[in-house]
């Protein structure tokens, strides 16, 4: 969420940041409901500050018709100032509402683009494997393999869905392993999160309201299933004031992750590219309210994951994510997309987002600056791993011509030391 202060003096520029982010954004909307909100809080304010005068003159009227005369303007005033207040509760709600659908404004060096098509590849890492035999795709790999099992998975729990089985899932479990050790050694807090959450935490994050589409609800509790758990991790410190010394705050978080993938039907539909379940680890960050000290976080965010990535053998690339391709809340973001044999392309394993203050704000964490003076905190967050995703390019790129995979050295102390699969 953006200061309204500043959208009100900045409608334009929000207009603009808004089509080029394919956001929907009326300025004259947003003009005519906080001049209005702004009148009926100046009225209420009055009104109250009369009420206050009003009570303080009865307490020292010196006669019984003074009083009861300022008594009876009292009595008048209720009313009025009752129906004030109800005009602004009314029109607050209207206001708060709008509010949370503004997208903040892309950074200066966000390429403008409609679409992904778009992004910009800032550098590639690796070497694309040339195979001299008959590559497999993942979902052959993993039957011949005996450690996926799609055909349950969809019987038990529908379309997307699959079971990780024996190595696979010991395989998965060890990416988990060695990104959570790495990120352990830079001092990020681990932590176990709660995945199903309130309203509050969802549009605290800004998933909701423009996300309801995506999200498992659980009606009868009035809870949602978390996509991410930077939900949680980011929402961790909600309504606090945050000493300036203890920022950056750095953790990180291993979840499961839901979503309704609502609007992908007909895409990525085999395999376990595109599933409603996943685990991921997440990396946030809260820091203090300063772009260049923001941007050396997004930085060492990115680097982890590609550290990770690094260590697990494999050829990726990052791109700069164009503004048509930015959420509501991201003001910058880098995609670190990984080389799939399959898709004979590379596809997104992770997304590295910064977001300045629109999270916090709604969030309401805050810090205090030199002065003293309390100031909305910066967040940004990014993948660490997300599996199964990630055992797409893991299986292909490491197979070897006699249909075993091979397992890179850094992940073997977490698999018994095995050097293969198979
Ligand atoms: P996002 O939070 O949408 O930026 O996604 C972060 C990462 O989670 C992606 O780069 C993928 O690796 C993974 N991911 C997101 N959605 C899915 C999905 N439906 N199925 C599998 N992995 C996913």
């Amino acid at each position: 969420m953006l200061d309204p202060k500043f959208i009100r003096d900045n409608l334009e520029a929000i207009a603009i940041a808004a089509k080029n982010k394919r956001f929907e954004f009326d300025p004259n909307l947003f003009s005519e409901l906080y001049d209005k909100r702004s009148k009926y809080i100046k009225e209420t304010e009055e009104l109250r500050s009369k009420r206050n005068e009003g009570s303080d003159a009865v307490k020292k009227a010196k006669s019984k018709e003074e009083r009861e005369s300022l008594v009876a303007q009292m009595r008048a005033l209720g009313p009025i100032l009752e129906e004030s207040e109800k005009n602004l509760r009314e029109v607050e709600k209207d206001f708060e509402r709008l509010l949370l659908t503004v997208p903040s404004i892309a950074s200066d060096d966000t390429p403008i683009g409609a679409s992904d098509a778009d992004n910009v590849e800032i550098k590639k890492v690796g070497e694309i494997p040339r195979f001299e035999f008959k590559a497999l795709d993942h979902i052959t790999l993993g039957k011949n393999l005996g450690i996926m099992d799609f055909e349950r998975g969809t019987q038990i729990a529908g379309s997307r869905s699959y079971f990780l089985t024996g190595v696979g899932a010991e395989l998965e479990r060890a990416v988990h392993s060695l990104a959570l050790e790495v990120l352990k050694k830079r001092n990020y807090k681990q932590m176990s999160v709660p995945v199903l959450v309130r309203t509050s935490a969802m549009e605290g994050t800004g998933y909701l309201p423009g996300g309801a589409d995506q999200a498992y609800f659980v009606e009868k509790d009035d809870m949602w299933l978390v996509g991410t758990s930077e939900v949680p991790l980011a929402s961790y410190h909600q309504n606090e004031m945050i000493e300036a010394a203890q920022l950056p705050i750095k953790m990180c978080a291993w979840s499961t992750c839901f979503r309704r993938e609502a609007g992908a039907a007909g895409k990525d539909t085999k395999g376990l590219y595109r599933v409603h379940q996943f685990q991921k680890i997440e990396q946030v960050i809260i820091c203090e309210p300063n772009i260049e000290k923001s941007d050396i976080l997004h930085a060492e965010l990115l680097q982890n994951a590609e550290d990770i990535l690094q260590l697990l053998e494999l050829p990726y690339r990052v791109v700069q994510v164009c503004t048509g391709d930015l959420g509501q809340g991201q003001v910058k973001k880098n995609d670190v997309e990984t080389w799939m044999p399959s898709r004979n392309n590379y596809g997104e394993t992770h997304s590295c987002s910064s977001f300045y203050d629109f999270q916090a704000r709604r969030l309401k964490i805050r810090t205090r600056d030199e002065n003293g003076k309390a100031q909305i905190c910066f967040t940004l967050n990014n993948t660490a791993v997300a599996t199964p995703r990630l055992l797409i390019p893991l299986l292909e790129n490491h197979q070897t011509p006699d249909g075993r995979i091979r397992i890179p050295k850094a992940l073997r102390k977490f698999m018994d030391n095995a050097e293969y699969i198979g």
